[in-house]
């Protein structure tokens, strides 16, 4: 087991970590406070080639699977809200990959995302207002209309809606099979029916777009449906029939940018303890420096202990993944509830450490304290990870305890048997 950072990864880390320093950090609290898109900054990361398409690749080949959890930290290190500006695409991208055909990969990925000059943008639109946790009551409809596709329905909090250039929309196409009978189809930004509806006026990430997505009688060729209409004919064949057919497309998505997701979290959350230690090593207590009193060394030390244990469970998790190992503990989900739940707590605390300085918004650390919560929130709340972690825990703890007790009948019966002579 190798836990340190080969020097390909130290390299690529300081990369990344030079770009949020010096293009996110600097223009993090403008976005934030404007609440706008940071064109400036996406501009700047694919004149650098960072974002783009190919680099996506780059860093999804590593067979440790690290350089995404990596680029993930240090760029929301930098900025949270301007890093999900650029990394949620990724989320459309990862929507094609799991459901589309390699033709539809290699005609829609790429433009999710930047090309040189060119800016495209990406955006995953699952949730509605009344299912997102509850991905099998989705109301928006897909209706065959000759050789298109016709969709209808209001798409809720959907980072980059009404800028992607490709919107994955997650539709029900026989709304009596719950997650059985949904599809993903490619909506393209300009196609007539398709509109950007109320933009959330938000409490963190303020510098990613988040808005509400209209689909009216919005159609969209045959083929954009993700998948073709074979596979789609088959699983719903496969539904009615009461087979058990594979997992929603919607769920499988979300199940592969958990550890990503993590590790945003802890990005936040390491920005928060860097920031306060350097405050504190300015600051004195009773007359002596802050940084020698011990109850401050308890502080620190909590706080590095659980930044350190919750990348230690993305890190897992995003080994496993890449390597094909199944996450049958829910390591995935372990790892974004872990990160969620520290990037909220470790920030609370810095500002418990640095005191009433902390409450102006001067300082960085109320902006990721607020940026922080979100994590509890999307892609799957806490208490869904949980719900998904406890499952998993049980079906692996019902699986061992039936191998054990097969394992002791086989030894009981070959014990019963008469020895021979
Ligand atoms: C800033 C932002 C960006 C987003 N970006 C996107 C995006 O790009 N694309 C997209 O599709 N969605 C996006 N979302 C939506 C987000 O993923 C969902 O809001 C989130 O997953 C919660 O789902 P929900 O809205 O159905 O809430 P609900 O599930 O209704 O949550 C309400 C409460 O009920 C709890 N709850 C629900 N079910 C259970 C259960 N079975 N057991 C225990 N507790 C439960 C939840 O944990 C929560 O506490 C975004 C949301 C935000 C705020």
């Amino acid at each position: 087991m190798e836990f340190g950072y080969t020097p390909e990864q130290l390299e690529f880390k300081e990369r990344i970590h030079k770009f949020a320093v010096e293009h996110m950090r600097p223009v993090a609290l403008k976005h934030d406070k404007e609440q706008s898109v940071p064109w400036d900054v996406m501009k700047a990361a694919a004149a650098e080639g960072i974002g783009t398409l190919d680099f996506m690749m780059k860093i999804g080949d590593d067979p440790q699977g690290q350089y995404s959890v990596i680029y993930a930290e240090e760029m929301h290190w930098g900025c949270a809200g301007i890093a999900l500006a650029i990394a949620g695409s990724g989320l459309a991208a990862a929507g094609i990959a799991s459901s589309g055909t390699q033709e539809q990969m290699e005609k829609w990925v790429p433009l999710c995302f930047a090309n040189g000059e060119e800016l495209h943008l990406g955006a995953y639109a699952v949730t509605e207002p009344s299912a997102g946790s509850d991905v099998k009551s989705l109301r928006t409809t897909a209706k065959l209309d000759g050789d298109e596709w016709v969709l209808n329905g209001s798409k809720v909090f959907i980072t980059n809606g009404g800028i992607a250039d490709v919107t994955v929309v997650v539709a029900s196409v026989d709304p009596e099979l719950g997650t059985r009978g949904q599809a993903s189809f490619i909506v393209p930004k300009d196609t007539p029916g398709f509109s950007q509806g109320k933009k959330e006026d938000k409490l963190g990430i303020r510098a990613s777009q988040t808005t509400e997505v209209i689909l009216e009688d919005c159609r969209v060729p045959a083929e954009y449906l993700l998948g073709g209409m074979d596979k789609l004919n088959k699983k719903l064949e496969n539904a009615r029939a009461g087979k058990k057919v594979g997992g929603a497309n919607a769920l499988a998505t979300f199940e592969l940018t958990r550890p990503f997701v993590g590790a945003s979290a802890i990005g936040i959350a390491r920005a928060a303890y860097e920031f306060t230690v350097e405050y504190l090593a300015e600051q004195k207590i009773d007359g002596k420096p802050a940084l020698d009193n011990p109850g401050i060394h308890q502080q620190i030390a909590d706080l590095a202990t659980e930044i350190d244990a919750a990348r230690l469970l993305v890190q897992r998790a995003s080994w496993m993944g890449r390597n094909g190992i199944p996450l049958m503990g829910g390591q995935g989900s372990m790892s974004k509830l872990k990160c969620g739940d520290v990037a909220v707590w470790a920030t609370a605390k810095c500002m418990d450490l640095v005191g009433p300085a902390s409450w102006d918004t001067d300082l960085p650390l109320e902006k990721w304290y607020r940026d922080a919560k979100i994590y509890q929130i999307f892609e799957g709340t806490s208490q869904i990870q949980r719900m998904v972690i406890g499952r998993l825990q049980v079906g692996e703890f019902r699986t061992r305890l039936e191998a054990a007790k097969a394992a002791y009948d086989d030894a009981a019966k070959a014990a019963a048997e008469p020895v021979p002579a």
